[in-house]
């Protein structure tokens, strides 16, 4: 899988991608990132790539040639690349999106500044528009960091053999269960006896119900999409009673 990130500040992307579980997956080679510094893509004395807005306003525009050249530049070498602008007015980043995205083999990354791009960038040139969450950043910078590393773990073999991303959160519409390790007793707080019994199967059970009830307490909207068996069914009647007691 390919990524190109389009930004004003390309440093901003060194350590990032150089650590942990990114950075072996760029040295095992499975997945790619080349950051593309825009300002490279200006013809203008001091390779200007910001303008005050038509009909005046506080903040400065990203210009449409320099990315126009930069989109037209990458889709020469790889017509199919995908472009996706981020921007807070696109479409909530969530985990299905980003499933559906990871299926994509070559991803371009605009991150925009200032006030945003010229409204023609988004018009002629992008696929998509993401946003992380209803909030607004300096940049699309993070914006673009998030994505890739969303997508990246969904990919086979970023996360290794022993881990599969199946299990997080909202992977099934479910959040996780919760995880311990040693210490078993800190402080007086117990680790679950279950989870010291070494016995699979009764494990698998309280790490499900677990699930079931936290999803329930925190994120109940959830469940209406979640592929919820018999056995999950009664669980959860059993939650919602013990949960009314407390
Ligand atoms: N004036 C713009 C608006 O109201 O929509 C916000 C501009 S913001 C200060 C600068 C850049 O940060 C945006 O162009 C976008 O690339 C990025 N950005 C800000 N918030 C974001 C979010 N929630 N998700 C994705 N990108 C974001």
């Amino acid at each position: 899988m390919r990524f190109d990130i389009l930004t004003l500040f390309p440093n901003m992307f060194a350590s990032p991608f150089q650590e942990s579980i990114l950075g072996k997956a760029i040295t095992k080679g499975l997945i790619q990132v080349r950051v593309i510094n825009i300002r490279e893509f200006s013809l203008e004395p001091h390779r200007v790539v910001d303008d005050a807005p038509y009909g005046g306003g506080a903040g400065m525009v990203m210009k449409v040639e320099p990315i126009a050249r930069a989109i037209e530049w990458i889709k020469s070498e790889d017509p199919s690349a995908w472009t996706i602008y981020l921007t807070p007015q696109g479409k909530t980043l969530n985990q299905e999106i980003a499933q559906h995205l990871s299926t994509r083999p070559h991803l371009v990354l605009l991150c925009g500044r200032y006030e945003g791009v010229d409204e023609r960038v988004r018009e002629l040139f992008i696929d998509e528009e993401i946003s992380i969450g209803d909030y607004i950043l300096t940049g699309g910078e993070f914006a673009a960091m998030v994505l890739v590393d969303v997508i990246s773990r969904l990919l086979p073999g970023v996360l290794g053999s022993d881990r599969s991303a199946l299990e997080d959160s909202f992977s099934q519409s479910l959040l996780e269960y919760p995880q311990y390790t040693r210490p078993a007793n800190f402080r007086g707080h117990f680790v679950p006896e279950i989870l010291l019994s070494g016995n699979h199967s009764a494990i698998s059970r309280w790490r499900r119900r677990e699930a079931l009830k936290r999803t329930y307490l925190r994120r109940p909207d959830l469940l209406g999409k979640a592929n919820l068996s018999q056995e999950d069914l009664i669980l959860l009647e059993e939650i919602q009673k013990e949960v009314g007691k407390e």
